[in-house]
């Protein structure tokens, strides 16, 4: 989604021109210097494109940075946005702030328009033209107040946007998934159990993009794609391929995958050859369902001992959906579909960057970064840049610990439920 950054000196009016591009009042609070306000970052639309409407104003610079609070928006702006939206009073000259600000946003490349604002009649309107003077083109006159203008200026923000990339629409059809893990743990057995539920495996269904290793495959009360079932369902010997050629195969399937059922022999300890399968997972960013196979062997002090395990070896997926089956019994079986689609669900989840933000601030707020060589760098505001898996990016004040990173990511999983998917947080300090 396209980002427009709002800049100018306090009492310009950013705050009621911001509400009058959501199309609301009092969204954001009145526009007096040192308010800190509860968001900075909102959802906005015109004419069917979305976009984020940031306000730069919200970032409350502190006591030392206020002298040279437009500076700093200018800057943050030029970082981040694809269009500034450069806001004046029209009703006053442009100050020397405004000058080194407009010096700034011209170097940036970015495209900028000059809002001239409180032009509520004709007769400012006619007095504008000094405003030429700011090098930044022609001012754009509008009264955000009265809503004079409004609709041209946001036409005019769409022009500037970067083209819409269309959408992908997800390829129709069954949800695509894989079925891995090292030799013996079950992936044939399981595979039988859940055909023969519901008696129906087809193979290269006339009319569907399906590979001749694949399979369709009911089960759950729904069609799924299974990748690469060649090798599962004729009974390969193990001694065939090299671990290195099974090891490519199994990095293909998960990469044609979206969501990845990665199998576990809960009778063996977790090994290393484990641990390499879980990791093409999260690195090919697919959604995750980890399966306990042959969970019919696992007795008292079985079940005691792999929960220490997967307390020690998977902390690094403590948001991976755990199942324990048997495909021998077929315990628990019919838990993997849902396991499935909830993977999916939060793979595909989009938090809206008003809610992401709300949250941030408030995060931040009460726990900020730690103080390093003197300073705390600050996050600013997050957006979403992708879905598939989730992707974040947060805008900063300076590179954040790993740490702190981890602690925002953790947080953010705690409050938006990102069972099952990987999710990547990228950091952008401001330069
Ligand atoms: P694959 O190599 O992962 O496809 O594993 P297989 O499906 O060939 O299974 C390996 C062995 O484990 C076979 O002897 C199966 O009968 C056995 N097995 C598979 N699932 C279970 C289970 O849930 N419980 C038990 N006890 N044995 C199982």
């Amino acid at each position: 989604v396209p980002i427009v950054a709002v800049v100018g000196r306090p009492n310009v009016g950013k705050s009621t021109l911001v509400n009058r591009i959501l199309g609301r009042r009092q969204a954001v609070v009145e526009d007096v210097a040192g308010v800190t306000r509860d968001r900075v970052a909102y959802d906005a639309e015109w004419t069917g494109r979305h976009f984020t409407v940031v306000d730069t104003g919200g970032w409350l610079p502190d006591a030392k940075e206020r002298a040279k609070a437009i500076a700093t928006q200018a800057e943050i702006a030029t970082q981040t946005a694809d269009v500034v939206l450069f806001v004046v009073d029209a009703t006053i000259p442009p100050t020397a702030d405004d000058e080194a600000a407009v010096k700034m946003l011209r170097r940036s490349g970015r495209p900028v328009i000059l809002v001239a604002n409180k032009v509520d009649n004709a007769r400012i309107e006619g007095e504008i033209s000094s405003l030429w003077g700011l090098g930044l083109g022609e001012p754009f006159p509008i009264s955000a107040l009265h809503g004079r203008g409004a609709g041209d200026l946001l036409d005019k923000i769409l022009a500037a946007l970067p083209e819409a990339k269309p959408a992908v629409p997800r390829e129709a059809g069954p949800r695509r998934i894989a079925l891995v893990g090292r030799p013996n743990v079950g992936k044939s057995s399981l595979l039988n159990k859940l055909a023969k539920e519901e008696r129906a495996v087809v193979d290269s269904v006339a009319g569907t993009t399906v590979d001749p290793v694949d399979s369709l495959v009911d089960f759950g009360g729904e069609t799924w794609h299974l990748v690469d079932t060649a090798g599962l369902r004729k009974r390969v010997s193990h001694a065939s391929g090299t671990e290195y050629y099974a090891s490519l195969r199994t990095n293909a399937a998960i990469e044609a995958a979206e969501v990845a059922i990665v199998l576990l022999d809960a009778s063996e300890v977790i090994s290393e050859q484990d641990q390499r399968i879980i990791t093409m997972v999260i690195e090919s960013g697919r959604a995750l369902v980890v399966a306990f196979n042959k969970w019919d062997l696992v007795d008292e002090d079985r079940r005691h001992q792999l929960g220490k395990e997967i307390e020690r070896e998977l902390r690094r997926i403590p948001w991976s959906i755990k199942v324990n089956v048997s495909a021998l019994t077929g315990r628990a079986v019919d838990k993997l579909a849902p396991a499935l689609n909830k993977a999916l669900e939060n793979w595909e989840r989009r938090v809206p960057t008003g809610q992401l933000n709300q949250w941030l601030t408030a995060l931040v707020q009460q726990t900020p970064h730690p103080i390093r060589g003197g300073r705390a760098p600050r996050v600013l505001f997050a957006t979403q840049a992708g879905v598939s898996p989730p992707k974040f990016v947060l805008f900063t004040t300076g590179v954040l610990d790993p740490g702190y990173v981890r602690f925002v990511e953790r947080k953010l999983r705690e409050e938006f439920d990102f069972l099952g998917t990987p999710i990547h947080i990228t950091v952008k300090p401001r330069k």
